[in-house]
Order: structure tokens, then C-alpha cells, then sequence
């Protein structure tokens, strides 16, 4: 856990703070490849005295109508959002919508678009791994994963289920990372697109976990195109990174948010409760949407 991040506070000494009036905008549930329901999530939250959460599914707005439900039972504020996996300048780069429209009909295309290109990667990494002698089905998957947003994370579940593997990890590490032979690359619209396109549904483009992409020279560009924020606190990042990007996002005038990037119960992955983001940025993120 990275303890700075508990008090992801502008001014506050790195010592624990109430739970009280705290933020995590950076969830997944099982509308991509989380293990929770939002309802789950939404009750996790409650336990931990969040005050407010957003949901960011990759590629896909669908879990946030019953998030927003039950969030709003528990009396948490529940923000609309996405993650969409974007590219600059050959880098990879995740970019959080946050207040998006979730019914804006560009949005709801594009990302129709991004998920039959997530099924097909699926196929194709399944056709690989049929090719070295692995007999999964492209359905195993697709049933597993009971979603429009596949991913690799449900070929390694899947490969496991099916005592093809003896775990996720030997998965990715025998057939699904990259430059193994079961990897396939994966589409990414360009960041300058993805920010575009979560503005049209009037929603906020905030790069996630820069210091998991090494893309710093990518966000002074960005930020002169539109890009709002910068996820300065992040479950991988340790108090220099957070301290690091603080000073870019005042730097480049960027909102400061932050997120476990909790995925459930997935080896290895970040659960919620780890990072807490001060109702401060939280305001100031809302401040930036008015303006
Ligand atoms: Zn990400
Ligand atoms: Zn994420």
C-alpha cells in the first residue's frame, strides 16, 4: 500500500486521516476484469466511508447505471466513467472519462468499436495458443468472461479453469505477455482521439497511472490538447511518483485525481481502500468541468 496516498490531501502530513469525505475514482468491476459487481464494489465502498467513487470500466460505460444505483442506496456519490486504452507517439497510455454521458451515441459507438476488437484479440490469442497445441475455445473465454470487454486477464482465468495452466501467472508468463507466443497486440485509438471522444460526451480526459507507462514527455502535448487531468495518486505509484506528478498537474494547471485501480479479487491486482483521494481534488476536478 502506498501510505502517502492515504492522505492524497493538498497539505495534509503524511500521518492516517479520517476516512471521511474521500474519494476513489479509479474501480473496475466484472463489466471488464474486475471480480466484483458493482453492487459489491458500491457496498466495499461503504464500509470504507467513501464518500464518493467512479467507475471505469475498460472500454465500456455498461456497469455504471448499477453502480450509480446502488451507490446512490448507500449515499455515495457514484461519478460515470471509463478507462480507454490509448496510444502516443508509440507509447501506450490509459486515459480516465470522468461525468461522461453515458447515453452520448458517439461515445456509445466507439465503443462498440473497441470492444469487437477486444473479441477479436480474443479469438486470435485463442487461435495462437490452438496453433501450439492448447485446446481452448474462444467461448470458454467468452463465457467466463460474461462481458463486451474481454481482455487478457479471462484467457489466463480461462486457461487456468480449464487445467491448462496451473495459474494466471504461468498463463502470462508462458503464453500471454508480451512477446510471447500467444500475445497480439492491441488496438489503441490515439490519445488525441480518446480525449475527443470523452469530450463530446462532455466528460473530463484524465491520463491514469502515468508512472505505470513512462510517457512523461507525452502530457505537456496532451495537456495543451485538452487533456484535464493527471492521476497523480495510484495504488503502483510510491510518494516520489505521487510527488512528482502533483508537481507536473500544478505545473501544467491539470486536476489531480486518484484511484486504487481496484480490480476485485485478482492476484496480484490492487484492491479498493488504498488510495484516497482528498474531497479537495475532488471539488477542484468538478470546478474544472464547469469551467
Ligand atoms: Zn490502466
Ligand atoms: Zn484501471
Amino acid at each position: 500500500m502506498n501510505p502517502y496516498a492515504i492522505t492524497a490531501d493538498p497539505g495534509a502530513s503524511r500521518q492516517e486521516k479520517p476516512a471521511d469525505g474521500t474519494a476513489d475514482l479509479h474501480l473496475h468491476t466484472l463489466f471488464s476484469d474486475g471480480t466484483f459487481t458493482p453492487e459489491e464494489l458500491a457496498q466495499r465502498g461503504a464500509q470504507l466511508g467513501f464518500a464518493a467513487m467512479a467507475l471505469t470500466d475498460h472500454d465500456t460505460v455498461e456497469g455504471c447505471e448499477r453502480m450509480s444505483r446502488a451507490c446512490q442506496s448507500l449515499g455515495i456519490e457514484c461519478i460515470t466513467g471509463t478507462e480507454l486504452t490509448a496510444e502516443f507517439d508509440g507509447h501506450e497510455v490509459h486515459l480516465l472519462g470522468y461525468f461522461l454521458d453515458a447515453h452520448q451515441p458517439k461515445l456509445l459507438t466507439e465503443i462498440k468499436k473497441f470492444q469487437t476488437v477486444r473479441q477479436e484479440r480474443i479469438r486470435e490469442m485463442v487461435s495462437r495458443l490452438n496453433g501450439l497445441g492448447i485446446p481452448l475455445r474462444a467461448e470458454t473465454v467468452f463465457e467466463l468472461a460474461n462481458c463486451h470487454s474481454p481482455g487478457r486477464p479471462h484467457v489466463a482465468r480461462a486457461l487456468e479453469q480449464e487445467g491448462l495452466c496451473v495459474s494466471m501467472d504461468q498463463a502470462f508468463e508462458r503464453y500471454l505477455k508480451k512477446g510471447r507466443p500467444a500475445w497480439v497486440p492491441k488496438y489503441k485509438i490515439s490519445a488525441l482521439d480518446a480525449i475527443a471522444l470523452i469530450h463530446q460526451a462532455n466528460g473530463l480526459a484524465v491520463m491514469a497511472h502515468p508512472g505505470l507507462n513512462h510517457c512523461d514527455q507525452a502530457i505537456p502535448h496532451l495537456a495543451s490538447d485538452g487533456l484535464d487531468g493527471l492521476e497523480c495518486f495510484h495504488s503502483r505509484h510510491n510518494a516520489a511518483q505521487s510527488e512528482h506528478y502533483l508537481a507536473m498537474a500544478r505545473r501544467l494547471n491539470l486536476a489531480v485525481t486518484g484511484g486504487s485501480d481496484c480490480h476485485g479479487f485478482s492476484k496480484g491486482k490492487p484492491l479498493i481502500g488504498g488510495v484516497r483521494l482528498s474531497a479537495v481534488y475532488l471539488q477542484k476536478l468538478k470546478e474544472a468541468r464547469r469551467s
